[in-house]
């Protein structure tokens, strides 16, 4: 699902990504950890084709992403990747259900069904109770779960997780593993996740771990 081949990346003198060979199966969870400052949210953002590499090719679905312009990218993107960040980047004037639906309707989805859908979503997620609440008026917990419903709604094939569980209390940790497990083996997803998390990451298929712009193998 994801094929990275000699990725390099520098950010003015500093080389950040050292020739990175990597590769995710479909419906494979994979974490990626290791210290700061390693490369780990680079190597997910080039992933997420949210950044591009110096050099080396980028494969997501059998599509190699250096062939697409801008336009496409952005598109490519939509439809194919969904990003679960730390803080759950909700908009705080609209409600949970209007979060979720947006990227939909953004990617001119029919409105009724995206509606359906979203509140699907929000149930599959245990959170359907929250559907007309905004983001200040629910927990964490409640605000990363509306989150991960909104990565979602385009029916993504890869979601991508930048320490998720950052800002959460064990309980909802706890809960928040078993979902990307509940995600993954509904929506045949494949999921990586750059986490400092022990208990996140021993439960994923495989851990990677990241030194200094390299994977150790
Ligand atoms: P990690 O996720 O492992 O902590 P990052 O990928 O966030 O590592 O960062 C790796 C290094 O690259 C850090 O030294 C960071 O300061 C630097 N860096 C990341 N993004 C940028 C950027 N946009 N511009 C300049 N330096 C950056």
């Amino acid at each position: 699902m994801i094929q990275l081949e000699n990725i390099t990346k520098r950010f003015g003198s500093l080389q950040v990504l050292k020739g990175i060979d990597f590769s995710v199966n479909k419906s494979e969870i994979v974490s990626i950890v290791g210290p700061s400052g390693a490369g780990k949210t680079t190597l997910l953002h080039i992933m997420g084709t949210l950044e591009r590499p110096d050099a080396g090719s980028v494969v997501i679905d059998s599509i190699p992403i250096q062939s697409l312009d801008q336009k496409k990218l952005s598109l490519f993107r939509n439809q194919h990747i969904g990003f679960v960040f730390q803080i759950p980047q909700l908009l705080p004037e609209f409600s949970a259900l209007e979060n979720v639906m947006l990227p939909a309707l953004i990617a001119k989805k029919n409105y009724k069904t995206t509606e359906t859908e979203a509140r699907e979503l929000l149930q599959f997620l245990h959170v359907e109770e929250r559907a007309q609440h905004k983001p200040n008026e629910m927990s964490g917990g409640e605000r990363q779960r509306v989150a991960i419903a909104r990565a979602l709604i385009n029916r993504p094939s890869i979601i991508l997780a930048d320490e998720p569980s950052g800002s959460l209390d064990s309980k909802n940790k706890e809960e928040l593993h078993r979902l990307f497990f509940d995600v993954r083996d509904r929506f045949s997803l494949t999921i990586v996740i750059v986490t400092h998390d022990k208990e996140v990451s021993a439960l994923s298929d495989r851990i990677v771990t990241m030194r200094d712009g390299m994977i150790d193998h």
